[in-house]
């Protein structure tokens, strides 16, 4: 199996809704995101997938989120959007684009949503 990542980050603002502390009220992090790729079969030239394309995919989604509060945008105004339902969402709308694109001979394996510099959340089907 071959496996490919790339890393983009954005900052962003959140609220927890039904938390208890801090984390309710509105605040900030600078997030980071990592998503990884999966595959046997590589294309005529040697590539699982372009990373270009990958960034792109990537960078589409955080194109939204980026300097906004999180709370006002979907999914997150019902959903809450905590690193884990991040992780979420980033793997399912890759995973669409992927499909498309490569006609199943890629998988996202998994997602990463770093929080903090040390707090991760990880998601995979
Ligand atoms: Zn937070």
């Amino acid at each position: 199996m071959f496996e490919v990542s790339v890393e983009e980050s954005f900052a962003a603002g959140h609220a927890l809704r039904g938390y208890r502390g801090k984390c309710e009220n509105p605040h900030g992090h600078n997030y980071k995101v990592r998503v990884t790729l999966t595959g046997e079969q590589l294309d005529n030239i040697g590539l699982l997938w372009d990373f270009k394309d990958l960034k792109g995919a990537l960078g589409e989604i955080i194109e939204r989120f980026d300097h906004q509060y999180l709370n006002d945008l979907e999914p997150f105004k019902v959903e809450n959007p905590s690193a884990e339902n991040m992780a979420r969402y980033f793997y399912r709308e890759t995973s669409s684009k992927l499909r498309t694109s490569t006609n199943g001979r890629v998988q996202v394996k998994d997602v990463t949503v770093w929080e903090t510099d040390t707090t991760t959340a990880k998601y995979s089907e």
